[in-house]
């Protein structure tokens, strides 16, 4: 079978996300980290998700990583792409979604595209224009204070529009609720405009169905995983893709040991961090004391020391006020770049030592965390939370082939309380 869909995801967590909801709906999908070398090691794919960790870069870099990505997509033949971004949307007036999507509406031909965030799933919809993270508006959620994304407006439409040359029009909640016909005319209009992107409302699941099957035509679709809900039935409907595949991986047999890395400062990653410090040993970093100290080893250190009697937890996340004092004597890019590289350095040493299941919170501290292993190619296990699989590596620089490393990477805002423990529960009910 030809390969379906090409996607490419602006973080590691995200990409992971969309794989997951991919296999769920019966598309076999690959996921590599990075940029791929692709006509040379084609795989037995619907599906293939590329990660890149753009989400905070300048929208210049951004631009080149997602055409160098959308080229190797192309090469390998897929008939539509998806531009999947943070379901908060996670992109300031200097983001660099809306160059991302321009860019890739060129480099295909194309002059249209929709954008949606929603992920129903995990409490994110979109009615008029505006994003909600449960009940708040995301301008009044926790996202205001995003130690590198501060989201201070909700209309995603003006967003949008302020990152773009092209005008955003909206499909409102109205038309959505009337079908998949309604909304393809809605689109029709909006294009004939002039607008180049549309911002669709979505509410629940069978909503991003619709606007799934609206998309049908479109060779490029932009949103949050949930976006892409829909679209495994398009192809299905075809003929394309068949319904009898079990496409999740099952997770292998290890006796490997188990660590929880944490540099996500976002409120439910700080829940399950105390959550686990309960009951677990738990080590903190202090990102004012990274520039001298050499923080990794004396983690890594007392890490081995505790290792044999079950999972550790190193984490560096921490309150608004304290990421506040963190950035005012740092600077908030450092800050957070700084704070990455240790545990980055970190989870190379665990792995050294012996861990090969391993969960990180955070996106970019996945990202970061992900390029250190070397991980190039993965598949997708079973579901811990709404979004977040397992992962089982393919390959990796750092981890020995024979004992693959299973890596859980989570999005800061994403899991209950007890996501940690619950994470490494899995194996023992795997039988
Ligand atoms: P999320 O998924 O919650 O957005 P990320 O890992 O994407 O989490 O972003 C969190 C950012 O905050 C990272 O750049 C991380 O290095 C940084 N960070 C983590 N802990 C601290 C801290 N104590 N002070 C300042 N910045 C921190």
């Amino acid at each position: 079978m030809p390969l379906l869909l090409g996607c490419i995801a602006d973080d590691f967590t995200g990409a992971t996300d969309l794989a997951n909801v991919l296999v769920r709906h019966g598309m076999r999908t690959v996921q590599y980290i990075g940029v791929p070398e692709m006509p040379t090691d084609l795989p037995e794919a619907d599906a293939i998700v590329v990660a890149l960790k753009s989400r905070t870069i300048p929208a210049e870099e951004a631009v080149l990583l997602a055409q160098a990505a959308l080229n190797q997509l192309q090469a390998a033949g897929a008939r539509q792409f998806f531009f999947k971004y943070g379901s908060t949307f996670d992109s300031t007036d200097e983001g660099n979604i809306g160059p991302v999507l321009e860019a890739l509406l060129d480099a295909l031909g194309s002059d249209f595209t929709v954008a949606c965030p929603a992920a129903p799933e995990n409490a994110r919809t979109v009615y008029r224009g505006h994003l909600f993270v449960g009940r708040e508006l995301l301008s009044d959620s926790g996202m205001r204070d995003h130690p590198l994304t501060p989201m201070r407006d909700a209309n995603l439409v003006r967003v949008l529009a302020r990152q773009m040359r092209g005008s955003v029009g909206l499909v409102a909640y109205d038309v959505v609720r009337r079908g998949a016909e309604a909304v393809r005319r809605r689109l029709d209009a909006l294009r004939a405009e002039g607008h180049c992107c549309a911002l669709l409302d979505a509410l629940r699941d069978e909503h991003l169905m619709t606007l799934g099957a609206a998309c049908s035509d479109l060779p490029l679709v932009t949103g949050g995983s949930g976006m892409a809900l829909g679209l495994p039935e398009n192809f299905r409907r075809r003929g394309l893709l068949s319904d009898s595949i079990d496409a999740v991986a099952s997770l292998p047999h290890t006796d490997g040991q188990a660590a929880v890395l944490a540099g996500s400062c976002s409120k439910a990653t700080r829940i399950q961090v105390a959550s686990m410090r309960r009951t677990r040993p738990a080590y903190r970093v202090d990102p004012i004391r990274l520039g001298g100290d050499d923080v990794a080893s004396e983690a890594l250190s007392w890490a081995r020391e505790r290792l044999e009697e079950g999972p550790v937890l190193i984490y560096s996340s921490a309150s608004p006020e304290e990421v506040a004092a963190v950035q005012a004597r740092l600077g908030r890019e450092q800050a957070g770049a700084l704070t990455e590289q240790v545990l980055a350095r970190i989870a190379q040493g665990l792995v050294d030592a012996g861990v090969r299941r391993l969960v990180v919170a955070g996106g970019e501290t996945s990202g970061a965390v992900v390029s250190a292993l070397g991980v190039r190619t993965l598949r997708i296990g079973p579901e811990i939370a709404p979004g977040v699989p397992w992962i089982i590596t393919a390959s990796s620089s750092v981890a020995h082939a024979s004992s693959p490393l299973c890596l859980a990477l989570k999005s800061g805002n994403f899991g209950a309380e007890d996501f940690f423990t619950h994470a490494f529960d899995l194996f023992d009910e795997r039988e």
